[in-house]
C-alpha cells in the first residue's frame, strides 16, 4: 500500500505540469484568439448593419430630395409661366383660344400631367362638385402665394381633370404576403404633385394657375430616383438598388420587380411597415423583406397638403450580397484562424513538449531508480536549456550514486568472502589442533606405554633367561634320558623362543631407535619372495590362491629386516583373515606421490573384510581381534617403520569382500 502509493507520488506533478504547459501554449490560440476574434466580428457585425442602415438612411435622404425638387421645380415652372408675358398676353388677348392653346403647349413643354387655370371662385368645379378651392394649394394661390404639395386625387377628381389620366392612375391590387388585409380590387386614387399660383387676369380678377404631374405609374419619376440613389457601381456586384413610392400602402410606382420584365406595381407594403410608417409616421431603417427578397430598407411617409400621411417614398438595396460579402468575410476570418491554429497549435505543442517531456523522463528514472532499477538514466542527448542541462546533471548524480552502491556491494561481498576465508581457516586451524590434540594424546600414551612395556620387557627377559639355562642345564643333566621328554622339551623351547619374541617385538615398539639397522636399497619384489617361506605353512592350513604381479622396477631404500616385518605382518594378517581359503594378491608398481617417485606395495585377501569402526583402530597399538595369536602390534609398528622412511600406509576394506594395504615408499636415489 504505502509502497505502491509512494512509487506513484513522483509522477503527479510532471502530469500536471504537462497538463499546465499545454494549457499556456494553447490557452492563447484555442481561447483568447477566439474569444478575441468573437467580439471583434460581433462589433464588426454590428458596425457592419449599422453601417448599411446609415447608406439607406442616406439613399432615402437622396430620394427625399429629389422628390422635393421636383415639387420645387413643378412650382417654379408654373410660377414662371404665370408671372410670364406670353401668359398675360395670351389672358388679355380677346382670342378665347390663345389661352388655352399656351396652357397646353406649356403643359406638355414643362411634362406636366395637367396645367388648368382656376378662378377665384374655384371654377372650373370638378365633376364631384368640390371647388378647386377646396385644394390648399390652390387656396393659397388665390391668395396670392404659390404653393406645391403632393396630393391625393379620387378618381373622380382625375377624371374631371382627364380620362386618360384616371385611366394611368388605376392599378390592379396584388394579392402580397404579409400585407395587411384588404378587400379592395384596385387603386383608382391617384398621387399627383400638386403645384399652384397665383395669376391676374385681364380684368383683374385673382386666379390660380394649377397644374401637376401624376405619380401613379410614373415609371420616369422613379427610374430617375433610382438612378440618382444608386448610380452605377455604388452597390457591390450583385446587389441591385430599388425605389418605390406608394399611396397609401400600395406600390404605384416602382422598379422592384415581381418578375423580370414585370414591376411589382399593385402590391402593397408588409403590415409592420404600414403600421410604423403610415400610421404612427416614423422612418423605417431596417431590413424588410420586399414582394420576394430582403432588402435594406428605408421608408418615409409622404404628407399631403392637409398634412396627412398618404403614402411612403420607399428605397433600399438587395441585402444578399452585402450578407454573402459579410459570411465571405466571416469565413475567411475562420479559415484563417484555423490555418493559423493548425500551424501554431502543433508547434507550441511542441515546445511545450520539449520541458514537460525532460521533466517526465527524469521522474520517471527517479521512480525507477526508487524501485531498484540502478541502471535507469534519462538519456536525453542534448543538453541546450536549463532542464536538459538538470536532466544531465540527474544523470550523473545517478552514475554517482550507482556507483557509491557498486563499491558498497563490493565491499560486502569482500567482507563476506573473508568472513567465509576466516571461518574455514578457523575450522582448518580447529581440525589441526584436535589432530595435534590426538597425536599428543596419542604420544604421551606412546611414551607411556612405550615405558612401561620397556621395564616389563626387561623383567621378563631375566626370568626368560634363567629358565632357558636351568632348561639346558636340565637337559645335560639327564643326559639320554631326555630324549624320552623330547617332544615336551621342544614345546617348552618354543614357548620360551615365542616368549623371547614377543619381548623382542615390544622393546622394538617401545624403544624403535635403538632396533633401528642399516638401511639398504631394495627391490621390494626381491624382499616379498624372501618373506613368503616364512609364511608357507599358514598358506597350507586353506585353499589359499597366490596372485603376484611384479612391476616395479624402482627401488627402495630401508632396512631389510624391517621391510620383511612389515610385509610378513601384513600377508599373515591376510591370511588370518581367510580361514576358509581364498585369493591372496601381491602387487608392486611404480607410482609417484605428491610428485615424488616411489614404489607402491600392495597386499589384498578376500577375506572377511573390516568395518568403518574397525578400520578407525587397526593402527593403534595393541589393537586386536585375535585373542590367542594377536598382539595388536604388527600394523602400529609397521606404520611406524614405513613412516620414518618417509612413506605411508593406507587400507581399503568393505566387511565380507575383502582387504586391501598399500604401502608407498619413496624412490631411493
Ligand atoms: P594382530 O595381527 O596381532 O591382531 P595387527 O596390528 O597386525 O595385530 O592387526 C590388528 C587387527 O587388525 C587385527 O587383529 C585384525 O582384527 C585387523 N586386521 C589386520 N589385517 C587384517 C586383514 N587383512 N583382514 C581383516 N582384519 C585385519
Ligand atoms: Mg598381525
Amino acid at each position: 500500500m504505502t509502497e505502491a502509493g509512494h512509487s506513484g507520488a513522483p509522477a503527479r506533478p510532471a502530469r500536471s505540469i504537462r497538463f499546465r504547459l499545454l494549457a499556456i501554449a494553447l490557452l492563447p490560440t484555442l481561447v483568447i484568439l477566439p474569444l478575441l476574434l468573437g467580439i471583434t466580428i460581433a462589433r464588426w457585425n454590428t458596425k457592419f448593419d449599422a453601417l448599411l442602415i446609415t447608406k439607406v438612411n442616406g439613399d432615402l435622404t437622396i430620394a427625399h430630395q429629389y422628390l422635393s425638387r421636383i415639387l420645387e421645380n413643378t412650382g417654379e415652372h408654373i410660377q414662371a409661366l404665370a408671372v410670364s408675358a406670353a401668359f398675360r398676353d395670351a389672358a388679355g388677348s380677346s382670342d378665347a383660344i390663345k389661352l388655352p392653346a399656351l396652357l397646353e403647349k406649356s403643359r406638355q413643354t414643362l411634362g406636366l400631367d395637367f396645367l388648368m387655370l382656376v378662378d377665384g371662385a374655384g371654377q372650373p368645379v370638378d365633376a364631384t362638385g368640390q371647388a378647386q378651392s377646396a385644394w390648399p394649394v390652390v387656396a393659397s394661390a388665390l391668395g396670392g402665394k404659390s404653393s406645391t404639395a403632393i396630393d391625393i386625387f379620387s378618381n373622380e377628381q382625375l377624371t374631371a381633370v382627364s380620362q386618360a389620366l384616371a385611366k394611368r392612375a388605376r392599378i390592379d391590387l396584388v394579392e402580397t404576403a404579409n400585407a395587411v388585409p384588404t378587400d379592395r380590387k384596385s387603386e383608382t386614387r391617384g398621387m399627383v404633385v400638386h403645384s399652384a399660383s397665383p395669376v391676374t387676369l385681364a380684368d383683374g380678377r385673382k386666379a390660380a394657375l394649377v397644374g401637376g404631374i401624376l405619380l401613379n405609374q410614373n415609371l420616369i419619376f422613379i427610374d430617375t430616383i433610382n438612378d440618382l440613389v444608386y448610380r452605377d457601381a455604388s452597390l457591390p456586384e450583385g446587389s441591385k438598388g430599388t425605389a418605390t413610392l406608394f399611396l397609401d400602402d400600395v406600390r404605384i410606382s416602382t422598379n422592384v420587380r415581381l418578375f423580370e420584365d414585370r414591376r411589382a406595381l399593385g402590391t402593397r407594403v408588409s403590415g409592420a411597415v404600414r403600421a410604423a410608417v403610415l400610421d404612427e409616421g416614423q422612418t423605417w431603417l431596417d431590413s424588410a423583406f420586399v414582394v420576394n427578397d430582403w432588402y435594406i430598407s428605408a421608408y418615409e411617409p409622404i404628407v399631403d397638403s392637409f398634412g396627412k400621411r398618404v403614402g411612403m417614398l420607399y428605397v433600399g438595396f438587395l441585402e444578399t450580397p452585402f450578407r454573402q460579402a459579410k459570411y465571405t468575410t466571416l469565413l475567411t476570418i475562420v479559415l484563417a484562424f484555423l490555418i493559423v491554429t493548425a500551424i501554431s497549435v502543433p508547434i507550441f505543442l511542441r515546445w511545450a513538449r520539449a520541458i514537460f517531456k525532460p521533466l517526465e523522463r527524469m521522474s520517471d528514472t527517479i521512480a525507477k531508480v526508487e524501485s531498484g532499477n540502478m541502471g535507469a538514466r534519462t538519456e536525453l542527448k542534448a543538453a541546450s536549456d536549463e532542464i536538459g542541462r538538470v536532466a544531465l546533471h540527474l544523470d550523473g548524480l545517478l552514475d554517482q550514486l550507482q556507483q557509491r552502491d557498486r563499491e558498497l556491494r563490493q565491499w560486502n561481498e569482500e567482507l563476506n568472502d573473508r568472513v567465509a576465508a576466516r571461518t574455514s581457516e578457523l575450522e582448518l586451524a580447529n581440525r589441526q589442533i584436535e589432530a595435534t590434540t590426538k597425536q599428543l594424546i596419542m604420544s604421551e600414551k606412546l611414551a607411556a606405554i612405550g615405558e612401561i612395556t620397556a621395564g616389563v620387557a626387561h623383567e621378563i627377559n631375566n626370568p626368560i633367561a634363567v629358565i632357558q639355562g636351568n632348561l639346558d642345564v636340565v637337559r645335560s643333566v639327564l643326559g639320554a634320558q631326555a630324549d624320552e621328554a623330547k617332544v615336551e622339551f621342544r614345546l617348552i623351547d618354543e614357548q620360551i623362543h615365542r616368549i623371547s619374541q614377543i619381548v623382542t617385538k615390544l622393546l622394538q615398539f617401545a624403544k624403535p631407535e635403538e632396533y633401528a639397522g642399516y638401511v639398504e636399497r631394495h627391490a621390494p619384489a626381491e624382499v616379498i619372495s624372501d618373506c613368503l617361506p616364512l609364511v608357507q605353512h599358514l598358506m597350507h592350513k586353506a585353499e589359499i590362491r597366490l596372485v603376484r604381479d611384479d612391476r616395479a622396477t624402482r627401488l627402495v631404500l630401508m632396512n631389510r629386516t624391517e621391510l620383511q616385518q612389515v610385509a610378513v605382518n601384513l600377508i599373515v594378517n591376510a591370511l588370518h583373515a581367510m580361514p576358509r581359503g581364498g585369493t591372496l594378491t601381491i602387487r608392486t608398481l611404480d607410482q609417484d606421490f605428491e610428485g615424488k617417485p616411489g614404489v607402491t606395495l600392495e597386499i589384498a585377501d578376500t577375506g572377511v573384510g573390516m568395518t568403518p569402526e574397525l578400520l578407525g583402530k587397526i593402527f593403534d597399538p595393541f589393537f586386536t581381534t585375535k585373542r590367542q595369536e594377536g598382539t595388536g602390534l604388527g600394523l602400529s609398528i609397521s606404520q611406524r617403520l614405513i613412516a620414518r622412511q618417509g612413506g605411508g600406509i593406507s587400507v581399503q576394506s568393505a566387511p565380507g569382500k575383502g582387504t586391501r594395504f598399500s604401502i608407498w615408499l619413496p624412490e631411493a636415489n
